[in-house]
């Protein structure tokens, strides 16, 4: 697409193109960062207010069973599991990433000492995201037994990393920085052909891409719904733990929700059957009842629709960007086979930390991520053809320009 008329012309054909409409985007704004915080789907206001004025204030106590609280993690885990391939029972919306991937490679480390106590290794990716690697060094130092993390990188390959001695391969679906994805049934297929188990981060790649855990045949995955799933800033994570393994141990923070009987106020803890013993104390329900607006609206859109817009999206991006900012010291570090995408597109530039903060300036928002990076989401509910040209044009003024070259944009905020 050589021009904006044609790319406005994109926007009349394309059928998700009204799907925008549901969400409140500020003006003036090209949001190109909802694989970092997703934005405010209209439903939220009414249902933020019923929840906070009927079900809090007048319903108060009465609503862990009138509003059905109690069972908000299974069923939102239940529609979210639609998303990803999975059955229901399978999913409960609860606490955060972080913590998720603690009581998945809690239970998984559980399943291998039974079986094959002498696998000690995790493997993971050098490049993965950092709390999922602190979360893995977390754990190994806890565990005081041996283990070792075993990272993946230019100098170690997928296939060198997995020796007879591994007993979980965790890795992220969709890379944070890069954008680059993994075949999950081909990866998932050839760890477990060497006795592995596999854990999917599926933070940049829930309602971002076509994601089939049982298809793949995986264990355990993981993932957030404030970023592509647009739930709100620090609403509740998820997990996913195969139907095979769901009753086979259960992971260690074993508070009262996971229990099978909670107001039993027993002694002795004793797991609930199935996803509910993936739970762990109370949820925070004004956040967690929000996540079912942005889920509401994923639930609308045929993921192979979606996705054919995101690829078609990423990819006029990286076309203009390369044609139009090619002069420019940008370097892409994301994948161009399609195969291999997710749904955000990243480029380096020396100066990329005051760049970014220039688009920022100009309403064009994305963030950086170290090093150099400039990272662009690229969400197909809410983005269309002429958004991504717009985008382009604000990038290439200030690069032609300089305008970036300034102190105040070189100042470094809390949260970049
Ligand atoms: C965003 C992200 C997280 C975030 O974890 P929190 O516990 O929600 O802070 C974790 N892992 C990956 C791969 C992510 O992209």
């Amino acid at each position: 697409m050589h021009s904006r008329d044609l790319c406005l012309q994109a926007d009349r054909q394309d059928e998700l193109a009204n799907l925008r409409h549901q969400f409140s985007l500020p003006h003036g704004v090209i949001y190109l960062d909802g694989n970092s915080l997703g934005v405010l789907p209209k439903t939220a206001t009414a249902r933020s207010q019923h929840v906070l004025e009927q079900e809090w204030g007048v319903g108060l106590i009465r609503s862990w069973n009138t509003a059905r609280w109690f069972e908000l993690p299974t069923r939102l885990g239940e529609k979210l599991g639609r998303l990803i391939g999975a059955e229901a029972g399978e999913v409960v919306v609860t606490d955060t990433t972080s913590l998720n991937l603690f009581k998945a490679l809690a239970a998984a480390l559980r399943i291998q000492q039974a079986q094959a106590p002498k696998r000690r290794v995790i493997v993971s990716e050098r490049d993965n995201f950092p709390t999922d690697l602190y979360m893995m060094q977390g754990m190994i130092d806890f565990l005081q037994q041996g283990y070792e993390l075993r990272l993946i990188d230019e100098t170690l390959s997928l296939e060198q990393a997995l020796t007879d001695e591994v007993a979980v391969l965790a890795l992220s679906h969709v890379n944070y920085r890069t954008g680059a994805m993994y075949d999950m049934a081909e990866v998932t297929a050839k760890a477990q052909a060497r006795g592995a188990l596999v854990i999917w981060d599926l933070a940049h790649a829930a309602g971002a891409v076509p994601v089939d855990l049982n298809g793949a045949d995986a264990d355990f995955a993981v993932g957030c719904t404030y970023k592509y799933l647009n739930g709100g800033p620090g609403s509740p994570a998820f997990i996913w733990v195969s139907a095979r393994h769901q009753d086979r141990f259960w992971q260690p923070l074993s508070g009262w929700w996971g229990h099978s009987r909670p107001f039993d106020m027993a002694t002795d803890y004793q797991p609930a059957q199935g996803i509910r013993r993936f739970l762990c104390g109370t949820q925070p329900i004004l956040s967690m009842s929000l996540v079912e607006c942005g889920l509401d609206v994923a639930l609308q859109v045929d993921m192979a629709a979606l996705r054919k817009k995101s690829l078609a999206l990423t990819d006029l991006f990286i076309q203009l960007v390369e044609q139009r900012c090619g002069h420019h010291p940008l370097t892409l570090i994301t994948p161009r086979e399609h195969a291999s995408r997710g749904s955000h597109v990243s480029f380096m530039h020396p100066q990329g930390y005051a760049v970014m903060q220039a688009l920022i300036a100009r309403g064009v928002i994305g963030d950086y991520r170290e090093p150099e990076v400039l990272r662009f989401g690229i969400t197909p509910l809410y983005l269309g053809y002429a958004d991504i040209w717009d985008a382009v044009e604000v990038l290439r003024d200030i690069l032609d320009s300089a305008s970036w070259n300034q102190p105040a944009f070189m100042a470094r905020a809390a949260v970049t």
